[in-house]
This record gives C-alpha cells, sequence and structure tokens, in this order.
C-alpha cells in the first residue's frame, strides 16, 4: 500500500497501474470459478438493486462496520500471536474515492478472508437474518436496518453495479471476488493484483447517480455522521490543488521523473521558456477524518444525550436512539469505565437458542479484546448493550483466562448492579417502562429464575394484570399495598393468556372475597414464580394447586361447611373410584363459587399450564413429566345444584349408569376449565353428541356404545329431561 502521504498526479496514476485496473485485468485474463447466490440472498440482492430506497448512504457505514470487525478479530487473535501482524502490522481503514474510474474503495488492514470464506461469507450461506430482513423492508422497514440482521455487505449494491472485493488472509492467497448482482458471483485468485499485504479492499463501481460518494465532502460527512466511534484510524484519500511558482526547467524535470505537475496554467504556457511559471499542483494525503478517544474515557457531564445515541448506534447498528444509558467508573481496588445501554425493541433473534447473546464489548486500557464474553454479563441481561474497558486485567488475556478471571467476576457484580439501576431508572417513566417491559420483560423474568442473589431486586421489576389490575399492569408491590385485611399470601393463576385464566372457577371465591388474583400468562412465569415463592415476606401462592387456604371464617360458617363437606363424603368416594387413577383424590372444595368442580394440581408438581409447556418441548424427558404431572385432586363444590343432584342419585343409587357418565363428563369439562388439555377429545366429543340429542329428545341408536365401558348409553335419563337440562 501507499505510505500514510503520498504526491501522485493523475498521469503518475495511469503509470503506475493500480489495484482495481489490475485486478480487472486479472479477471478478464484468467478463467474465474462461478458460483450462484444462495436463493435468499438473491433475493435480497433483487429487492435492494429494484426497490426504491432514499437512505442509500448507510452502505458506507456498513462497509466500515464490516472492516472494523475484520480489525477487531486480527487484533484479538495477534494478543497470543504477534506474528500474526507481521503481514501488515498497521491497522487502519482507508476510503479511496476515484473520480476518474468512478470508483469508491474501502480498504481495511483486518483479518482478511480465505477462499472458503469468501464463498461462504459473501453469498453461498444465507443467515438467519437474510429472510427476516426482507420480510421486515417489505413490512415497511427502513434499509438502514440491514446491519441488524447481519446481512450489511449487500447494502454495497444501493449504490454500486459492480463489486469487487480483494483480500488476504494469513492462511490462504490473495483472492478477488467480483459481481454484478445478477444471480451469481466470481472468485479468481489474485496473480497479479497489488499485494495487500493482509485484510480486504472493497471496490464499489457507482452507479451514475451516485457519485456524490465521490466527493469528499459527503465523506466525510458521512463518516462523522455513521462511523465516528470507530476505533481504528480512518483515512481518507485526499486531493489538494495548489498554485506553485517554478521555472521552465524544473518544470520539464518534474513531469519527466514523477509525473507529478498537471493543469498547466495555459496564460503562461504560451510565454517566454526561460520565465517563471505558475501552476497548478494536485497533491494527495490521508487525512484522518475520525476521532477517536473513545467516548467512555470523557466526563459523563461533557457528553450530550446526542453523542451517546450516535455512539450507541455505531456500537450496534441499531437505527433508533437508544431507550436508556448509564455512563459509569469504577474506581478503587479494581477499576473500569463502562457504559451500558437499553435498546428500544428486542432483536428478532432474542432467544434464539443457537445463538448465545452477550452485548457487551471489552476493551483492556483502551485495546478491544472480546464481544460476546459470556463471563461479563448473565445470559438474561444478552440484551443490554454496551462497553466495559478495564484497567487490570492483562493485555494478552485469553478465553480460557476469563473463565477464571476473579476481576471478570467483579466487574460482572457490577455491571449486573448497574444494569438493574437502570431499569429502575426507566421504571419512573410510565411510557419508557411499558416499552421496555413489552421487549424485555421475559429476560427479567428468566432473571428471577436465575439470579438468586438480585432475586428480589428483580422481582420489584415485575408487572402483571390482575383481577384488580384494570387496563394496567401492577407491580408486586402495588399489590401488597392492596392487600385486604387478614390476607396473608399474594395469589396467582398461571395459564396460557389473560383471557383463558381471567374467567377461571379457581377465582370464584377469592374474587367474591375481594383477594387480588395475579394473572401470570408467560410460559416462563411457571419457573419465575417456582423461583421466586415470596415477596416482602409474603408467601406467592398458586390458585390452582392443592392446600390452598382462605381461613377467615366465623366458626359458624366454619361449622355449616364441616356439615356439608360431610354430607358430601361419600359422593367423593363414589366419584374416585368411577375416576380412578386419572385423579389422586376427590375432595370437597374451598376455592369454587359457581363451577361444579375442577382440577387442583399437587402444591410442588406442575400445574396445568406447566404440563402444557412441557408438552410442547418435544425433546423433554419423558420420564419427568409422568412423575410431575400426574398428581390431579378433583374439587367439588357442594353448593352447585348439579353436585347436589348428583349427590342425591349416588345415594339412591351407586351403580346409577347416568351417575358414571356424568362424573365422567364433569371430569373432562374441568380438565379444560382447568387449563389441561383432553387425552381423548372424541370420547368427549361423543359424551357430549349424547348428551346433545337427550337434550333434543332425539333417540339413541341400538347399536351405539355397548360395548364401551366408559360410556354406557343414557337410557335411563331419557325419561327425565328435567334433571338433564341442569346438566345443559
Ligand atoms: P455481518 O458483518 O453482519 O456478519 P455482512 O453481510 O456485512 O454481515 O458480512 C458477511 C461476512 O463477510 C462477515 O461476517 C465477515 O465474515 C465477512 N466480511 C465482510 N466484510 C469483511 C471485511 N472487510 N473483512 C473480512 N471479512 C469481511
Amino acid at each position: 500500500m501507499d505510505g500514510a502521504k503520498g504526491k501522485r498526479g493523475e498521469k503518475g496514476r495511469k503509470k503506475k497501474r493500480d489495484g482495481w485496473s489490475s485486478v480487472m485485468a486479472d479477471v478478464q485474463m484468467r478463467d474465474a470459478e462461478t458460483f450462484a447466490f444462495q436463493a435468499e440472498i438473491n433475493q435480497l440482492l433483487r429487492l435492494i438493486i429494484n426497490t426504491f430506497y432514499s437512505n442509500k448512504e448507510i452502505f458506507l457505514r456498513e462497509l466500515i462496520s464490516n472492516a472494523s470487525d475484520a480489525l477487531d478479530k486480527i487484533r484479538f487473535e495477534s494478543l497470543t500471536d504477534k506474528s500474526k501482524l507481521d503481514s501488515q502490522p498497521e491497522l487502519f481503514i482507508r476510503i479511496v474515492p476515484d473520480k476518474v474510474n468512478k470508483t469508491l474503495s474501502i480498504i481495511d488492514t483486518g483479518v482478511g478472508m480465505t477462499k472458503a470464506d469468501l464463498v461462504n461469507n459473501l453469498g453461498t450461506i444465507a443467515k438467519s437474518g437474510t429472510k427476516e430482513f426482507m420480510e421486515a423492508l417489505q413490512a415497511g422497514a427502513d434499509v438502514s436496518m440491514i446491519g441488524q440482521f447481519g446481512v450489511g455487505f449487500y447494502s454495497a449494491y444501493l449504490v454500486a453495479e459492480k463489486v469487487i472485493v480483494t483480500t488476504k488472509h494469513n492462511d490462504d492467497d490473495q483472492y478477488v471476488w467480483e459481481s454484478h448482482a445478477g444471480g451469481t458471483f466470481t472468485i479468481t485468485r489474485d496473480v497479479n493484483g497489488e499485494p495487500l499485504g493482509r485484510g480486504t479492499k472493497v471496490t464499489l463501481f457507482l452507479k451514475e447517480d451516485q457519485l456524490e460518494f465521490l466527493e469528499e465532502k459527503r465523506l466525510k460527512e458521512l463518516v462523522k455522521k455513521h462511523s465516528e466511534f470507530i476505533s481504528y484510524p480512518i483515512y481518507l484519500w485526499t486531493e489538494k490543488t495548489i498554485e506553485k511558482e517554478i521555472s521552465d526547467d524544473e518544470d520539464e524535470e518534474t513531469h519527466k521523473e514523477e509525473g507529478d505537475v498537471e493543469d498547466v496554467d495555459e496564460e503562461k504556457e504560451t510565454k517566454s521558456k526561460k520565465k517563471k511559471k505558475k501552476v497548478k499542483e494536485v497533491t494527495h494525503e490521508w487525512e484522518l477524518i475520525n476521532k477517536q478517544k473513545p467516548i467512555w474515557l470523557r466526563k459523563p457531564e461533557e457528553i450530550t444525550k446526542e453523542e451517546y445515541a450516535s455512539f450507541y448506534k455505531s456500537l450496534t447498528n441499531d437505527w433508533e436512539d437508544p431507550l436508556a444509558y448509564k455512563h459509569f467508573s469504577v474506581e478503587g481496588q479494581l477499576e473500569f469505565k463502562a457504559i451500558l445501554f437499553v435498546p428500544k425493541r428486542a432483536p428478532f433473534d432474542l432467544f434464539d437458542t443457537r445463538k448465545k447473546m452477550h452485548n457487551i464489548r471489552l476493551y483492556v486500557r483502551r485495546v478491544f479484546i472480546m464481544d460476546n464474553c459470556e463471563e461479563l454479563i448473565p445470559e438474561y441481561l444478552g440484551f443490554v448493550k454496551g462497553v466495559v474497558d478495564s484497567d487490570d486485567l492483562p493485555l494478552n488475556i485469553s478465553r480460557e483466562m476469563l473463565q477464571q478471571s476473579k476481576i471478570l467476576k467483579v466487574i460482572r457484580k457490577n455491571l449486573v448492579k448497574k444494569c438493574i439501576e437502570m431499569f429502575n431508572e426507566i421504571a419512573e417513566n410510565k411510557e419508557d417502562y411499558t416499552k421496555f417491559y413489552e421487549a424485555f420483560s421475559k429476560n427479567l423474568k428468566l432473571g428471577v429464575h436465575e439470579d438468586s442473589q438480585n432475586r428480589s431486586k428483580l422481582a420489584d421489576l415485575l408487572r402483571y394484570y390482575s383481577t384488580k389490575s384494570g387496563d394496567e399492569m401492577t407491580s408486586l408491590k402495588d399489590y401488597v399495598t392492596r392487600m385486604k385485611e387478614g390476607q396473608k399470601d399474594i395469589y396467582y393463576i398461571t395459564g396460557e393468556s389473560k383471557k383463558a385464566v381471567e374467567n377461571s372457577p379457581f377465582l370464584e371465591r377469592l374474587k367474591k372475597k375481594g383477594y387480588e388474583v395475579l394473572f401470570m400468562v408467560d410460559a416462563i412465569d411457571e419457573y419465575g414464580a417456582a423461583s421466586l415463592k415470596e415477596y416482602d415476606g409474603k408467601k406467592l401462592v398458586s390458585v390452582t394447586k392443592e392446600g390452598l387456604k382462605l381461613d377467615d371464617e366465623s366458626e359458624e360458617e366454619k361449622k355449616e361447611k364441616e356439615e356439608k363437606k360431610k354430607s358430601f363424603e361419600n359422593l367423593c368416594k363414589t366419584i374416585k373410584e368411577i375416576l380412578g387413577d386419572r385423579v389422586e383424590k376427590v375432595v370437597v372444595s374451598d376455592r369454587i363459587v359457581d363451577s361444579p368442580c375442577c382440577l387442583v394440581t399437587g402444591e410442588y408438581g406442575w400445574t396445568a399450564n406447566m404440563e402444557r409447556i412441557m408438552k410442547a418441548q418435544a425433546l423433554r424427558d419423558s420420564s419427568m413429566s409422568s412423575y410431575m404431572s400426574s398428581k390431579k385432586t378433583m374439587e367439588i363444590n357442594p353448593d352447585n345444584p348439579i353436585m347436589e343432584e348428583l349427590r342425591k342419585r349416588a345415594e339412591a343409587d351407586k351403580n346409577d349408569k347416568s351417575v358414571k357418565d356424568l362424573v365422567l363428563l364433569l371430569y373432562e369439562t374441568a380438565l379444560l376449565t382447568s387449563g389441561f388439555s383432553l387425552e381423548d377429545p372424541n370420547t368427549f366429543a361423543a359424551r357430549i353428541h349424547r348428551m346433545l340429542k337427550l337434550g333434543l329428545s332425539i333417540g339413541e341408536e341400538e347399536e351405539g356404545g355397548g360395548d364401551d365401558t366408559d360410556m354406557p348409553p343414557l337410557e335411563e335419563d331419557r325419561n327425565e329431561e328435567s334433571k338433564m337440562e341442569e346438566v345443559d
């Protein structure tokens, strides 16, 4: 490459064939290997080329960001093996506009790509983001979001009709990738091209209407706007024209030796040969166009909100400002500085299990070490983005050392603390917190489940709908302030959705007593509630589990109840006999008011909702489920007329077939209203149809049901339509 400062005229440039033209020659000369773009990538390219986007300038940010990533990679590799830098010791990014050839090149001395990298990364392997990005675009998203989806390179085709990527990796020869984006790309070994040493040069052959991107002013403005915080020097190849007085002789010499002077002043050209004359001299130099002092080293009070936002964007490729940020330093025995950000939205792949997310970049004394550092932040805070710069870690730290590092453990603890502080600050603004909670409540709940040390602090951040919350969610703290006199516990119900639980039979008694019940309707709530156990000294009690006690009745009421319970003891026995292993036991309920019965689960076993969640996990261990899910208790409501009628019939004749059929039907409907799924929906449906026929007085056909012991024909009931009405 050229030195940091260069001086070359147009004539000279033509003489010394530069990178792109040799590449051209080479590509034309040799048989290039042709590859087809993977179908989705091809689709993406077509979309980029054929759809109108006004915001094309973002291509430069994307290419600079790729260059910076590549530089990060080689710098990290060099920490453990210095010789990796031998091929090119300097780390920088260079931008070269070439008005003559209408090309713009972005050059980096990063890690480069091997031939295989070129094939895989630039065209044949689609990332998960490819499809998502196209969908987002079609749904009206802005093209500037491209970086978030991991397909930023292709934004080059917003402004270029052809792109050539020349690249050199330490482990391979120099290669050239080239494409017009018309379905294919070619790869050629670069034998004659200018050697890069190490790194990548992306040359864009600009479309005729995109030549503004050759203007220095525009390029400087773009780097300032989008790439100011890149931590490598970005140099722009700039052109300066100065007027100089020289003698004719000198002039000729210069022409001969350097080919450096051009545009001889026409007026002077005609004058006497021996006289001095003025010439315009064009000089070129590399101008550094980004400030490099890291923002986290500056004082927070001197940094504007806009600067934080712009740093956040350059760090994350996000197109929106962050929702919140926190800039702090820790001093004393251990010193580090950090800036943390909460994005406005969850990324599209927040809980993609194939991809672990850790979005804090680790620096050691200003030197970037790595991103995606698992030891720095727990998984549930993976959505928090930012930087940490430590003064205490060694520069040549390896991933293995990081796992052991006590320093890192302390940093991590501090980061978690600061994150929670930041969330509490967001909570001071209702609107912001709603946004935050929508995007990241699952993370908080995962935190409650996993992070026992911070569990109670995280619990303060939780919000739920409840029987009393109306349209807004409530915090546990607010719930506690609303607790009724004599109410000891915090009640909650888990289920699939707010709709599915708000009219659940389990809520009947509690509602009547004025006790508030929280709706926990996220799958993860099952885990969260189980780990939380209590809040503010109050037990969290599931209203669908066994052992729910609401004992605030008068002695008289209790007595009355006991008597009623007794009178239903026999029915409980009969029902248990009929249901057999389907239920563990049958008892008289304390919690239902209107419904005839419900099914509760053991205090320590799974809830119905958990059973549903576990069934949905295809790869779970099935031995666990039989152990955890089998303990159902049927609770019956002695005040319900159906139960009263059943009791009478069972007392009259224990083997009354209608009793058996009704009990089974009640059991099956209770499965549904209690949030379980039916094991055999067809039998259930057949039973219902039979009931319908009865209700409609349609005669049962003779052959039906004779050999099904669970489903005796309902002959006896035909003459007792009035009783069946209660069932309807
Ligand atoms: P992303 O950078 O988000 O992974 P891109 O589409 O921008 O997605 O780039 C695809 C891949 O191509 C990168 O992951 C990287 O491996 C490779 N790549 C792109 N530009 C460069 C570069 N300048 N140097 C080295 N590798 C690069």
